[in-house]
């Protein structure tokens, strides 16, 4: 004989339950079935809305119940096309008593815990009966036997306490008795020993089908549900999660115990005791292996076999001096509450003996709260002890395994997950048996911890990136294009999954948060929402995912102000706009302050020399014990290009021109050409040697002319340099007198920094410098006479693209 339970889901539409009945047909065929059944997925909630409504005397309970009733009828009659009249009447009469029933309530204003059982009891009696008559009607040799009539509990409605001894002498001696090769029971349901119509608690069809499965010891247990078996997480909140294929009964019930919805936590005790394996299905795809649960599943290396999390918890602290040694305290704290049946389900108690701290239902801290300052009403007169504090709006998060206490450093790998992703921790706790380590957070922060904490405890070999990037004109795009190029590289080789959840221009931005599909992202761009530097902002932040990073490839101020912003919400900020890092000191400063502060990696890698190594490499320089007394270097690709490009038989603002017209300079060239780009540079590898120092420090002797300086638009600019054209052939022809050429450079020299147009040598390491190469020099305290040399393009969207996506796969590999 074999029981099998099946969820709401599994009974929720005429697809799904001519699904079950296939599966009893085919179980019916080896051996005699037994069928527990929830519910049509969503009637338990509806039933208790339309009580609640009418309670309230709220009319909408009639339009409720008339969902409710067209719901079966609806089932009733595409599972049985020419359903035969009686059975409708059948199932009309059971409606109709409902009515009456929600009427009842209505009437008198009330709706207790008693009316309230009876209320829910038809969810399961409507379903059943449908069933059991589909069944009949398919030629199968089926009854239903109502549940009520063998499992006897007390009288606490709405979660009651099974009789086990009676229940189990009722089943024994039912199905001696009964030869049927099908038996549907509703699930649920039960009655007290006074006959009265009680339930066994939200969830309690699973242990309907324990009861019987122990009762008649039968081989197994079986759990057919929505999903594929106990996953490692709730799979609604983790993609990643998977199946687990076999857990112990101890795990099983730990990780219900802890939230794992698929599986009612009392259902576990009554087959664990007769040693009887249950095994999780899913209705939807009976291949699927699913869970097998037992007394023993063989470890399999893991030493953490699933992670659950139970929402809406309060944590409530009991504190004070006058607790200290004294016994006693604790247990007048728990009987206080267990005598208002206000289930604990966490508890941490500081070595102090100063405080306790324990998790509740969020639903009882205001009785709890009530409960606990009038017992310890004196104590708190006294000041020897604190009034209860209540915290709301948290949740519980726990690793399970059976094995943890065999393996060093889980927890500390648990806490600085979390740490590092910027979830607080308000409470832990670890059992004594240490087969849970939980811990309490705020709600609005499970999913991003379950995802953490899976990636690094089941899915360890990647690590998945979530990028928002503001600013897709040039570089933007080609950084779009390399990361949809090189996402499938990344993943199989670096195992970094890297997804762009958000991204904008200046004009529209679009989000998605299982990461934007990057084959048509212009077109998705095009009909996005209106940007918004802050609304792009928001999404970042209540997305919530981990290892989010935010890329700046604008070159806009407002942007830049929103670093701090970003980085106090744990999102790391990869930027090329130079302006935050060349801003005053103090906000550099503080950015860097904030990245520690926050454990979000600031980097700006294309800040200096585009995808260039310097700032790594200076960074590394430093971090070994080096000291850096100098740096040369030219820095601008754009100016470089310029003057490579200059000559008596060209002019110079055509050549200015032609770099803007390749993307060498930035948007408005005379911040190339006036010298602040290179001033900003210098400044950031200045400040990054360790040196305080701000813009206005920069010495910086313009090679402009008055009027190219003093001009107020681009096109006013390009004018000028027209105008002047004989003063750069001056320059130009200065040079070449001398054998030299023109390179504009930027020199770091003893805390002191200056940018200026120089006339090279032949020999220099500078004169060669082709096209919009940059270089620069290190000279440190181990390279002190030959420099630390770093030459390459330093301009331009594909290599700046390069530097921002080097600087996404560094964070990726922290
Ligand atoms: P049924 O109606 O079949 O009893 P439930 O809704 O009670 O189904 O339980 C199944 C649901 O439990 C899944 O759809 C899933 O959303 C949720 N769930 C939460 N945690 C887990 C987990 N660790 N493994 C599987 N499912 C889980
Ligand atoms: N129908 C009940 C509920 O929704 C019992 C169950 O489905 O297990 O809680
Ligand atoms: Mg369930």
């Amino acid at each position: 004989m074999n029981v099998l339970k099946f969820g709401g889901t599994s009974v929720g539409s005429v697809e799904n339950i001519n699904q079950v009945i296939g599966i009893l047909k085919e179980y019916s065929e080896e051996n005699k079935v037994i069928a527990v059944v929830s519910a049509v997925g969503g009637i338990t909630d509806k039933l208790l809305k339309s009580g609640y409504l009418a309670q309230i005397k709220d009319e909408s309970y009639i339009s409720e119940f008339e969902e409710i009733k067209s719901i079966h009828l609806n089932i009733l009659s595409n599972l049985i096309p020419n359903c035969p009249k009686p059975t409708l009447e059948a199932l009309e009469k059971k409606l109709n008593r409902l009515k009456s029933l929600l009427d009842g309530i209505y009437l008198i204003n009330e709706l207790s815990p008693k009316t309230s059982d009876k209320l829910v009891s038809f969810g399961e009696l409507l379903s059943s009966f449908i069933i059991a008559e589909a069944m009949k009607e398919r030629g199968l040799n089926a009854v239903r036997k109502n549940s009520q009539e063998l499992i006897i509990t007390d009288s606490q409605f709405t979660k009651a306490e099974v009789k086990y001894d009676l229940t189990f002498n009722y089943i024994k001696s039912y199905f001696k008795s009964n030869n049927q090769d099908i038996t549907i029971l509703p699930g649920f349901i039960s009655k007290s020993e006074a006959g009265e119509i009680t339930t066994l608690g939200r969830g309690g069809s699973d242990f309907t089908a324990a009861l019987l499965a122990a009762a008649l010891e039968v081989e197994r247990l079986e759990i057919w549900t929505d999903v594929s078996g106990m996953f490692t997480a709730n799979p609604k909140l983790v993609k990643q999660a998977y199946p687990i294929e076999k857990l112990s009964y101890q795990e099983a019930m730990e990780l219900s115990h802890f939230g794992a919805k698929v599986l009612y936590p009392p259902t576990v005790q009554p087959v664990l005791s007769k040693n009887i394996p249950l095994v999780i299905k899913n209705t939807m795809d009976p291949k699927a292996t699913g869970t097998f649960i037992s007394n023993n599943y063989g470890v399999n290396g893991l030493t953490v076999r699933g992670i659950s999390n139970i929402n809406n918890i309060a944590l409530l602290t009991l504190e004070g001096s006058g607790m200290v040694g004294i016994p006693g305290f604790s247990k007048r704290l728990f009987e206080a509450l267990a005598n208002h049946k206000i289930n604990i389900i966490f508890i941490t108690q500081a070595s102090s003996e100063h405080s306790i701290c324990f998790g509740i239902n969020a639903s009882d801290s205001q009785l709890a709260q009530e409960v606990i300052d009038q017992t310890f009403e004196y104590e708190i007169s006294l000041n020897k002890i604190n009034p209860i504090l209540v915290e709301e709006d948290l949740a519980i998060v726990a690793l399970v395994g059976d094995n943890m206490k065999n393996h060093q450093g889980i927890s500390g790998k648990m806490f600085s997950t979390l740490g590092r992703n910027n979830i607080n921790v308000r409470a832990i706790a670890q059992g004594a048996s240490e087969k849970n380590i939980s811990a309490v957070i705020a709600e609005r922060d499970v999913k991003k911890a379950l995802n953490s904490l899976h990636e690094v405890f089941f899915e360890s070999k990647t690590k998945q990136l979530n990028v928002f990037i503001t600013g897709v004109g040039n570089v933007g795009e080609r950084l779009v294009e390399q990361i949809h190029q090189q996402k499938k590289y990344l993943k199989e080789t670096l195992k970094i999954n890297l997804r762009v959840i958000g991204l904008s221009n200046s004009r529209k931005m679009i989000f998605n948060d299982e990461g934007i599909s990057l084959k048509n992202w212009k077109e998705q761009l095009k009909v996005g929402e209106p940007a918004s530097l802050d609304g792009f902002f928001f999404k970042a932040k209540v997305f919530n995912l981990r290892n989010s990073i935010f890329v700046d490839v604008t070159a806009n101020k407002d942007v830049a102000n929103l670093y701090d912003a970003y980085l106090r919400e744990s999102i790391a900020v990869v930027a090329c706009n130079k302006i935050a890092c060349s801003s005053n000191f103090a906000n550099y400063a503080q950015l860097k302050f904030l990245s520690r502060k926050y454990n979000a990696p600031f980097l700006f890698e294309t800040n200096v020399g585009a995808g260039l190594p310097v700032i790594d490499t200076l960074n590394n320089l430093i971090a070994s014990g080096d000291k850096i007394t100098s740096i040369q270097a030219v820095l601008s690709g754009s100016l470089n290009f310029v003057f490579n490009n200059f000559n008596n038989q060209t002019k110079f603002h055509d050549v200015v021109k032609q770099a803007q017209a390749e993307g060498y300079t930035e948007p408005d060239p005379r911040i190339d050409l006036s010298g602040v780009d290179v001033a900003r540079k210098i400044l950031i590898l200045a400040r990054e040697s360790g040196t305080i120092m701000e813009l206005e420090d920069i010495e910086n002797e313009s090679f402009l002319t008055e009027s190219n300086l003093s001009s107020d638009t681009v096109d006013d600019f390009y004018q000028t340099l027209i105008d002047d054209e004989a003063h750069f052939q001056n320059l130009y022809a200065e040079a070449q007198e001398k054998g030299s050429k023109l390179k504009y450079v930027a020199e770091f020299n003893e805390g002191k920094a200056k940018v200026g147009l120089k006339e090279i040598p032949m020999g220099h390491p500078f004169y060669n410098l082709e096209g919009k190469d940059n270089i620069v020099m290190f000279y440190t305290q181990r390279y002190a006479d030959q420099p630390m040399i770093i030459k390459g393009a330093g301009a331009g969207a594909d290599v700046t693209a390069s530097g921002l996506f080097a600087d996404i796969i560094r964070i990726g590999n922290d």
